[in-house]
């Protein structure tokens, strides 16, 4: 192993999944993928501005194109689809809610019971958590630790980071970018072209299924695979799932 590492964070666990899974297997990615154990087989529809998903709506409103499927897989689809050796399976909160007015009974219920569900279900005990619209509080971190989490999920958009260097000592994880960020091929070039500074070194990229259905320019499935592609051609670059940046 090098100290140069890629990794990929999805959310939701939505029916776009599956063509993620598909371009990951054929590009050689590994990554992780963020579920909540009480909400499989929910239908609803994301409303989107520009390349922002901003609300979650039953149906489909006047102008269809501004809506994109959150349909999220069945049970027996998950355990199928992220049963998978290219994927790891981490925690988005039994309900997918805002954690940050959370006290300790309320994480516990949301947080604990989720990644006890999801472990069980998986068949290995869940390392990771995402949280749900970048939202929590110290109660959260907190039963995180005391559930063994390893690492938990922020959100970024829009906003470059100024190196790859990456802490595994530290819970939060702050991603590189998100996957439709206007400069992510520009930035994941900077990665590839990155000298080893005998430090680790991560590309860490995040984002939903359902941002590639929008059809806007970088939110499709050939901005995804382009991004993929590049990455699988460097060289010096190991491809991992988010709990393997914690075991390497
Ligand atoms: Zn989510």
């Amino acid at each position: 192993m090098g100290n140069k590492y890629f990794t990929v964070s999805f959310d939701d666990g939505l029916t776009q999944d599956r063509e993620i899974i598909r371009l990951m297997d054929k590009y050689g990615i590994r990554g992780t993928f963020n579920i909540s154990s009480d909400l499989f087989g929910e239908r609803t529809y994301i409303q989107r501005a520009g390349d922002i998903g901003f609300r979650t709506v039953p149906e489909v409103g006047k102008n269809p194109k501004m809506f994109a499927d959150h349909f999220i897989l069945t049970r027996e689809e998950a355990a199928e689809l992220y049963s998978h050796p290219n994927v790891e399976v981490a925690s988005h909160g039994v309900h997918h809610l805002h954690q940050n007015k959370f006290t300790m009974e309320e994480a516990s219920d949301e947080l604990l019971k989720d990644v006890e569900a999801l472990s069980e279900m998986f068949g290995y005990r869940i390392a990771g958590h995402a949280f749900p619209y970048g939202s929590y509080n110290d109660n959260v971190l907190t039963v995180l630790k005391d559930a063994g989490v390893r690492y938990a999920r922020a959100v970024t958009m829009k906003k470059k980071p100024k190196d790859f260097r990456f802490d595994p000592n530290r819970l939060i994880i702050t991603p590189t970018c998100w996957a439709l960020d206007t400069f992510a091929e520009a930035l994941l070039q900077k990665f590839i072209d990155a000298p080893d500074t005998g430090e680790m070194q991560v590309f860490y990229m995040w984002g939903h299924g359902y941002e590639f259905d929008y059809g806007t320019k970088m939110g499709n499935f050939g901005h995804l695979e382009k991004l993929f592609a590049m990455a699988s051609a460097a060289s010096g670059i190991d491809f991992v799932t988010n709990g393997e940046l914690y075991t390497v």
